[in-house]
């Protein structure tokens, strides 16, 4: 068994940022991610990020993860890539799953940035081939090459369905159209408008009621929702397509900090259960952090944020607080605080500020 100052669960941005902060402080640190390549969710990212400079903005996803990969391999920090966390015992040992063996890795300090699942939804045939989640149709086409279908019902009109959307025609499949139930576009209108250009219907006030086919997707029934989001009837209509895409939301990857005994509250803001963290991005146990989308759905920007503010102050823990590590956390959590403020951070800042009011309440 492998003994390190701070374990890390995730190579996402998060976690990547995290092991880079904490690795240029002086811990010992172990990075461990499922996946044979580190990126996380930024690895079927062909598109230009949005944000600020100083956060890789106008530099491709899968880009900005090479980079970060870069810089944590010139570091002495160990990395377990293509490594499962299944486990964790006696809440200082994670049990580890590779191809070859099972091992365990002992730790001071755990950060979780185990990221986000994708959400399903409930209508008839859900379960037939040639239905996805966005997600696996990004990585299907964006990291293997592969078309997932030649016409495709679009689920969804967040950044996520608006961006893969733009994806899925310039793989040269064609968009039958985008439904919302919202009477509203949920996603960034230039993301929005590049879609409406190329000729695709975006549905608000719509959904699917059913996939059509039997041992495939052959088409889809779609229909108009009222302001409770119940369908109209007599507005049922057929569309022809073979695939259908869901990008209907996120929910934090939450069972690792479940399992440690942390406390956990319900903040529908942030996506869903989320364990309760101060601005140190500290959960009520105090050798364990969590940073990223597992602490609330955001942006990669402040994944990176949220990972350097816990991968420094898990260091100060391990190896004393000393002012490089108090200017990593001051600066990190300065810049949340503007991102949260701009005009795409309400959410993120309403959901952050429900977990401080817990903290008065008891566990
Ligand atoms: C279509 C799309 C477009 C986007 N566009 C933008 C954009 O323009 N700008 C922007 O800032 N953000 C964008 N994002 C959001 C951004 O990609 C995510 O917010 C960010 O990747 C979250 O980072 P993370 O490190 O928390 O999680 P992730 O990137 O999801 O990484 C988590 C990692 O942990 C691994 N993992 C999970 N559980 C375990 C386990 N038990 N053992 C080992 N490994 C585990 C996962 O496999 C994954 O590799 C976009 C997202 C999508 C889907």
């Amino acid at each position: 068994m492998k003994t390190v100052d701070i374990a890390i669960v995730g190579g996402g941005p998060a976690g990547l940022s995290a092991a880079i902060a904490a690795s240029r402080l002086g811990a010992k640190v172990a990075l461990v991610d499922d996946n044979d390549r580190l990126g996380g969710q930024l690895v079927k990212q062909t598109h230009k990020f949005f944000g600020s400079k100083a956060h890789y903005c106008g530099t491709r996803g899968m880009d900005i993860a090479a980079i970060l990969e870069q810089e944590l391999r010139g570091l002495p920090a160990e990395i377990l890539s293509g490594t499962s966390v299944v486990g964790l015992y006696g809440g200082r040992v994670l049990a580890l799953a590779s191809r070859e063996r099972f091992t365990r890795l002992a730790f001071k300090c755990l950060i979780v940035a185990t990221g986000a699942a994708e959400n399903n939804l409930l209508f008839e045939n859900n379960d037939l081939p040639g239905v996805y989640g966005a997600g696996a149709v990004q990585t299907l086409m964006n990291v293997y090459g592969v078309k997932p279908g030649t016409r495709v019902l679009m689920v969804g009109s967040g950044n996520i369905g608006l961006i893969v959307s733009y994806q899925l025609i310039q793989a040269g499949i064609e968009v039958a159209a985008v439904v919302e139930a919202l009477p509203r576009i949920g996603g960034y209108h230039v993301h929005a408008a590049k879609l409406a250009r190329l000729g695709v219907p975006i549905l608000t006030s719509h959904t699917v009621l059913r996939a059509l086919g039997k041992e495939e997707v052959e088409g889809a029934v779609i229909c108009r929702v009222g302001r409770n989001l119940k369908p109209l009837s007599g507005s049922a209509r057929r569309l022809k397509v073979d695939t259908i895409c869901l990008a209907v939301g996120l929910t934090p990857l939450s069972e690792l900090l479940w399992q440690t005994g942390c406390r956990m509250v319900y903040v529908s803001e942030l996506g869903g259960h989320v364990a309760w963290h101060n601005e140190n991005m500290q959960t009520s146990l105090c050798n364990i952090y969590l940073a990223g989308d597992v602490s609330g759905i955001e942006e990669a920007s402040t994944a990176m944020l949220e990972g350097r503010v816990a991968g420094a102050h898990a260091a100060a823990q391990v190896i004393g607080l000393n002012p490089e590590a108090e200017g990593v956390i001051a600066g990190s959590q300065a810049e949340l605080c503007a991102i949260r403020k701009g005009p795409f951070g309400d959410k993120a800042a309403c959901g952050k500020s429900r977990l401080a009011e817990c903290a008065a309440l008891p566990a």
